[in-house]
């Protein structure tokens, strides 16, 4: 169902009614996870006014270390909707097992997170539904995994989906990942689905977001994700790697410039 070759047109997903695929580009933006009410609110108002068109934000995490922040839980999802509500960005935050499914209700996309790609039980359940799914490849994943594992969703009767290419683990160690570009070539010829970039992922360190960024638009990816956070320095997570606002906007005017050649 995933296969280019049958099914010849680009797939175009609607998350509440922002179109990716197809000629449409989108930018999820907001920060790795919801901490407090204010820095929610502010992220989303900020990211809204930088031209971003859906709000990110995890509110459960799947940590390396269990000592670290887990995420606020079904009360950070509550914190989300209340900024949807505000600014009217809809919103996509991670999902790491099934039972978690009955607080997501309000929440326009799933996101299914590296760690979990080939979680087959959740790939399965969120099959199950109708609501947009947001497919992180995995950590060391091959395309055919990848493209495999967005298989078992629409096997189940969901075809929404949007790949994003997040950075796999190469021998180089001073980045966190390494961005695949070819990625994006790579899934629009294999697949119609559409692909999106996360570069905050990838490089695991904020000045490398803007390059990657404009070398993922350039490559004619369908949308970028990329973490904001109102204060990176207190980050509970993933700090080292989120813009700042002013940051963010200097940005995504380089990248809606770029997207006029492209
Ligand atoms: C995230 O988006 O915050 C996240 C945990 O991403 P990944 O699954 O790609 O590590
Ligand atoms: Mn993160």
């Amino acid at each position: 169902k995933a296969n280019r070759k049958f099914h010849p047109d680009d797939t175009i997903v609607d998350v509440g009614g922002v179109k990716i695929g197809g000629g449409h580009f989108a930018i999820m933006a907001g920060p790795c996870s919801v901490e407090t009410p204010e820095q929610v609110i502010e992220c989303a108002r900020a990211v809204k006014e930088a031209g971003a068109t859906i709000l990110r934000g995890g509110a459960f995490k799947p940590r390396t270390s269990p000592y670290s922040f887990q995420g606020m839980g079904p009360s950070g999802l509550e914190l989300l909707v209340a900024a949807k509500k505000e600014t009217g960005l809809p919103i996509v935050s991670e999902v790491m097992d099934p039972s978690q499914l009955e607080y997501f209700d309000d929440v326009d996309m799933l996101q299914i997170g590296a760690r979990n790609m080939q979680n087959f039980t959740l790939l399965k359940e969120v099959g199950k539904l109708r609501k947009p799914v947001l497919l992180k490849r995995g950590l060391s994943a091959t395309y055919e995994e990848w493209l495999m594992a967005a298989e078992y969703i629409m096997s189940e009767g969901n075809e929404q989906i949007v790949l994003c290419e997040r950075g796999i683990r190469t021998f180089e160690t001073k980045t966190r990942n390494t961005l695949d570009v070819t990625a994006i070539p790579m899934v629009h010829e294999l697949s119609h689905l559409p692909i999106i970039m996360d570069p905050s992922h990838a490089a695991g360190m904020s000045r490398m977001v803007r390059p990657l960024s404009l070398a993922s638009t350039g490559g004619g990816a369908d949308g970028l994700m990329i973490e904001v956070h109102n204060d990176p320095s207190k980050a509970l997570c993933d700090g080292p790697q989120a813009l700042r606002p002013d940051q963010f906007s200097d940005l995504t005017k380089d990248i809606f410039a770029m997207r006029d050649i492209v």
